[in-house]
């Protein structure tokens, strides 16, 4: 039999399992609840067992382990450094050395948005492209980036942060320390805020109806609707976020100018009033070339590019250099 390979994804809610031969096709999907509340070593316990129940379903141990950590990891110990958003922040937790013994193979490391970016480079739209940028609309924006067909990882592993790129100088502070970056402006909660600013001050009479005046509904799907019914003011809202995106994508496109953009993650769903807006901001922007070729797409893989960059990550060792 083929080598098997595994992969999780560690996220502040649920952690993501899955098992697939080096072709992608996903032979066992699995996930667990994270309870970060209970501390690094229960939260790899549980990931152990998540890991050897797949092993026992397919029948078989795999290869190697690909996991994606939701903050900075040390690439070559195998450990994580920072992860913001987990409590006790996860500093210097050697997560190879704990899980490789119980899963019984090797375990490779990599942030989160990197290893979504490895999973649409190797089994997505990536295929057909060499440079490619990936986007991670949701609670934050996350990124990553690859050259030549090649992950660019930066020395720390932090190259790629594309949603810390500076849009409005003096605009609202960032959770990064920084101000006016473009996640302030166009990530899930920077909209939702939007909207729900426009739905107290009277604007935005369809999505109140929509979300029966409740504050908490409002989200940018029930916006998007809202939208459509014919909410102007939440129309300019969703608008304008996908300007400032499309400043973002205009940066990276100058920089790079690569063949691929993809948008993925829960925001990226709005839909083609997004991708839209995205594609005229580019063309509008980018004037020093012609950017017809740039393709700016959907995520070919949605919710299982993060698991599917593991199996590549253990695939492919690690990335680690030898
Ligand atoms: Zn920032």
């Amino acid at each position: 039999m083929a080598e098997v390979y595994a992969a999780v994804d560690l996220g502040g809610t649920n952690i993501a399992g899955a098992m697939a031969g080096s072709d992608g096709r996903l032979l066992c999907e699995r996930s667990a609840p994270t309870r970060s509340h209970e501390g690094p070593q229960a939260v790899l316990e549980r990931i152990a067992t998540l890991v050897q129940g797949m092993s026992q379903a397919v029948g078989v141990r795999p290869a190697a382990l690909g996991m994606g950590v939701p903050g900075l990891a040390d690439l070559k110990a195998g450990g994580t450094r920072f992860l913001p958003n987990l409590p006790t922040q996860w500093r210097d937790i050697p997560v190879r050395d704990i899980l490789s013994p119980k899963v019984g193979c090797p375990v490779y490391l990599l942030n989160d948005v990197r290893m979504a970016t490895l999973g649409e480079l190797t089994f997505g739209h990536g295929r057909t492209a060499s440079t490619m940028a990936f986007f991670a609309l949701g609670t934050g924006i996350g990124g990553g980036i690859a050259v030549d067909g090649k992950l660019r990882l930066g020395p720390l592993g932090a190259a790629g942060e594309l949603g810390h790129q500076t849009i409005i100088p003096d605009g609202p502070r960032c959770g990064c320390g920084s101000r006016g970056c473009l996640e302030t402006l166009a990530s899930g909660p920077a909209i939702t805020a939007e909207g729900i600013r426009l739905l107290k001050a009277g604007q935005a009479p369809r999505l109140h109806e929509l979300v029966g005046g409740d504050v908490s509904r409002v989200d940018p799907r029930e916006m998007v609707a809202a939208a459509a019914a014919g909410d102007e003011a939440v129309r300019e809202a969703i608008v304008r976020a996908a300007e400032y995106l499309g400043i973002g994508v205009g940066n990276v496109v100058t920089a790079l100018h690569p063949d691929l953009i993809v948008l993925g993650g829960g925001v990226a769903q709005i839909g083609p009033l997004l991708f839209d807006t995205v594609r005229e901001t580019v063309r509008g922007r980018v004037r020093m070339f012609p950017t017809d070729d740039v393709q700016i797409k959907p995520s070919l893989l949605g919710n299982s590019a993060g698991v599917l960059g593991g199996i590549a990550l253990a695939m492919k060792n690690g990335l680690i250099e030898s």
